[in-house]
């Protein structure tokens, strides 16, 4: 299975992903993963990145479709892969469509007024990436690992906006573009964790 999971910035798709990749046994491929561990580890690529994301801007086609396609080619995801966070816009998805085919873009549709509210909740573990929120995790410490949760610094109240707005102008309007392909399927993401995983596995079957 190729597929592809979309949502705007909070929708849930990093969570969603993680769970479809344990059913599945897929890797999951986030380039926003990718690009934050290039940045914690000081490569060229994260500091060229790092202002973008600061600034709750994308990071510019070029370098994150040669990232994608670095990615790619590494042996785990010649049986499938679920990208999450990519593409975001339409000449990444260009670019993808040459080099893979797509099974299923799932699209988790939010109300993208209660977004701001849930990624100022969110809370992100530094050492292995556990995502949770404030409410669910009130000791401050990941459940995975636990080491102490921390804010994303692209989740700060003043850089969500924009990363709303980049979402509705470039990354919406691929919900369209999937759909014209005959692979989008639509799930409700407005719903409890739980009920939007069985969601998906029902559209997957
Ligand atoms: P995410 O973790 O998917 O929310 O991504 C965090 C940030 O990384 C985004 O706000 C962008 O600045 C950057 N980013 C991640 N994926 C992409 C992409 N496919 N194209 C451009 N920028 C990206």
């Amino acid at each position: 299975m190729n597929l592809i999971i979309m949502g705007a910035p909070g929708s849930g798709k990093g969570t969603q992903a993680a769970l479809i990749c344990k059913a599945h046994a897929l890797p999951h491929i986030s380039t926003g993963d990718i690009l934050r561990e290039n940045i914690k580890l000081g490569t060229e690529l994260g500091k060229q990145a790092k202002a973008y994301m600061d600034a709750g801007k994308l990071v510019p086609d070029e370098l994150v479709v040669a990232l994608l396609k670095d990615r790619m080619e590494k042996p785990d995801c010649k049986n499938g892969f679920l990208l999450d966070g990519f593409p975001r816009t339409e000449p990444q998805a260009d670019a993808l469509s040459k080099i893979v085919n797509i099974d299923v873009a799932l699209f988790l549709e939010t109300d993208l007024n209660k977004l701001a509210d849930r990624m100022a909740s969110r809370r992100v573990c530094p050492k292995c990436g556990y995502s949770t929120s404030v409410d669910a995790a009130p000791d401050g410490k990941c459940k995975e690992c636990g080491d102490t949760l921390v804010i994303r610094d692209d989740d700060k109240r003043e850089v969500v906006e924009n990363r709303l707005k980049v979402y509705g102008e470039q990354t919406a309007p691929l919900v369209e573009y999937y759909k014209a392909r005959g692979v989008l399927k639509t799930i409700d993401g407005m719903q409890s964790i739980d009920r939007v995983n069985a969601d998906i596995e029902a559209a997957l079957k």
